[in-house]
């Protein structure tokens, strides 16, 4: 009998990820992965700059959840085109499943497409979707010790969003200290600071993303 081993089911993935990523180039599609922990605010920071980015990109959203197609309505009320993706228990997304997906989405009629990857701090890390830009977001509600547990998580981040910072006067989170430990991990990626309640952060966020399309979108 077979035993498949780990590191083959990485392989696989990284084929079926480099395949979506010449697929995104082809047609001009910048694709970024949104990982996090469960209820990190993810789906609110979409909600919060979805808005703006339709002004001048064509955007999309790909719903990566365990279950219910909660966050897609969330998405489809904004008039954003959105497909969820149901793992139906699978911890995290993987670029098979990103492809299968990806039939259901015009590629030829976006700039932007956004992966809102499984609520998971640990496994959606290790599997690459074929995505060119990665964005992790941490609440200051989850503690300042996460980017030290879960180093892998913001390893290969190009940015960072703490959310929840309205949170801060009554949580135990040391701002300078989370910096610390992810200057440690990661030295490259830029760090935002957001609260959706007051919007703060988030016109910052949404020019991230839009410079991060626009090149893309114009080759
Ligand atoms: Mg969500
Ligand atoms: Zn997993």
């Amino acid at each position: 009998m077979k035993i498949e081993v780990l590191r083959n089911v990485l392989q696989k993935n990284e084929w079926a990820a480099e395949e979506n990523r010449a697929c995104f180039d082809e047609r001009g599609v910048t694709c970024v992965n949104l990982l996090g922990g469960a209820g990190c605010g993810k789906t609110s920071l979409l909600e919060a700059t979805l808005p703006t980015l339709k002004e001048n990109l064509r955007v999309a959203v790909l719903e990566g959840d365990l279950a219910t197609t909660r966050d897609a309505e969330r998405i489809a009320a904004l008039d954003v085109p959105v497909v969820q993706l149901l793992t139906d228990g699978g911890c995290h997304l993987n670029a098979t499943l990103v492809q299968q997906a990806l039939k259901q989405i015009p590629l030829d009629e976006l700039d932007l497409l956004v992966i809102e990857n499984v609520g998971n701090p640990i496994c959606p890390a290790n599997f690459d979707l074929g995505e060119h830009r990665r964005v992790v977001v941490l609440s200051v509600a989850e503690g300042d010790d996460k980017p030290a547990k879960y180093p892998l998580l913001f390893k290969d981040a190009d940015l960072i969003v703490l959310t929840k910072c309205d949170l801060l006067p009554y949580v135990k989170f040391d701002v300078e200290r989370a910096r610390a430990d992810l200057a440690r991990v990661n030295p490259r990626a830029e760090i935002v600071r957001t609260d959706t309640n007051t919007a703060t952060g988030i016109d910052r966020l949404a020019a991230w993303l839009s410079a991060t399309a626009r090149p893309q979108a114009s080759a």
